[in-house]
């Protein structure tokens, strides 16, 4: 890019490609700066809104399938609500059907 303005050097058209360059490095960066913020910000502020958390939450129960409000049958092995735990020996939790 630079090379062949090297071959047609003439003060004018150098002082115009130094001022071009000028505002080019100037406004460029700065505008993909100002943008790059932005969406961090708005990236931040989603994260903070209840629907982040929703979909935080979705994604927890994902990867770990036995809640803070669950249990693993230790007959079953199904993953049972608390209100289903009947009974718990050894650190062992049955289920109610297990149990019933
Ligand atoms: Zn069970």
């Amino acid at each position: 890019m630079a090379t062949d303005y090297d071959e047609v050097r003439s003060d004018v058209k150098e002082s115009q490609d130094r001022s071009l360059e000028a505002l080019q490095s100037a406004n460029a960066p700065d505008a993909r700066s100002v943008v790059k913020e932005l969406d961090e910000a708005d990236a931040l502020d989603e994260g903070l809104t209840p629907g982040g958390e929703i979909v935080s939450e979705e994604l927890i129960v994902q990867v770990i399938p036995e809640a803070a409000d669950e249990f693993t049958c230790y007959s079953c092995f199904l993953v049972r609500h608390r209100s289903q735990l009947v009974r718990e020996s050894n650190g062992h939790s049955y289920c109610i059907e297990c149990e019933g």
